[in-house]
């Protein structure tokens, strides 16, 4: 081959080349600025933690609802400003959804119904994820009794952590709902699907109850949604503490 076709052959390459090498870079940058743990020393730090947020139902299941309610809005409002609010913190988080999609709907048929799909589709971006352990978020309703209030935290007996977990947040998330006339709960197991079947540590976050008119008005305000944020957080902090010095 002529030397001055190799030149120019060469040339040419040059500028793919440094923009591949740049890409190279800026994507090695952003893995370890993502992966490696804010060092603040503080105990119960977030930095690094995996986190997998479950905002509950989505797209034609709307959860429980009333005409001018949707507990989909309200779980992924709230799961978003949690999911802002870990990574500031140097977590890393992964949402099963970040829209307004029916998971169900979404996933290959295989006999089951559209809403059981969805929860198996929940379970395995928890379970692949391999987070350190996951939020289910939902909107509570007891249209029997509308004067019932306050944040409840439920946990499944099967993964032993999950319990210590459900303990942390709903102490928090009390404190909060003491601080606006809300009723205080103890975090209780139960057997729903996501719980039963997630070997990840993890609990469901019902926020408060739709059914009572100053909690759902609660509910929909952002500076509320911040402060459950905020509780939450604190709780998560309080539970990664408490694992610390149990190792
Ligand atoms: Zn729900």
């Amino acid at each position: 081959m002529p030397r001055l076709v190799l030149l120019i052959r060469t040339r040419k390459l040059m500028w793919p080349a440094a923009a591949l090498m740049v890409l190279l870079i800026t994507v090695i940058l952003i893995r370890v600025g993502l992966t490696s743990p804010i060092p603040d020393g503080a105990p119960g730090n977030l930095a690094g933690r995996r986190i997998a947020i479950d905002p509950g139902h989505g797209g034609i299941d709307g959860g429980t609802n009333r005409p001018d309610f949707l507990e989909k809005e309200v779980n992924l409002a709230v799961a978003l400003r949690l999911r802002d609010d870990l990574i500031a913190r140097g977590a890393e988080v992964v949402l099963t959804r970040e829209e307004d999609i029916d998971l169900g709907m979404m996933s290959p048929e295989d006999g089951d119904g559209r809403y059981l799909r969805g929860l198996k589709t929940r379970v395995s971006i928890i379970e692949q994820n391999q987070s350190d352990l996951f939020l289910s978020i939902h909107v509570n309703a007891n249209h029997r009794l509308p004067s019932t209030s306050g944040p409840m935290v439920f946990y499944s007996r099967k993964t032993p952590a999950s319990r210590a977990l459900a303990e942390t947040l709903q102490a928090r998330l009390n404190a909060l709902a003491e601080e606006k006339g809300l009723k205080r709960h103890s975090a209780g197991p139960a057997r729903f699907f996501l719980l039963e079947n997630c070997r990840t540590t993890g609990v469901i976050v019902e926020l408060g109850f739709m059914t009572n008119r100053t909690e759902r008005a609660l509910l929909e305000n952002g500076d509320y949604q911040q402060e459950l944020v905020q509780a939450v957080i604190e709780g998560l902090k309080d539970f990664f503490a408490q694992e610390g010095s149990v190792d």
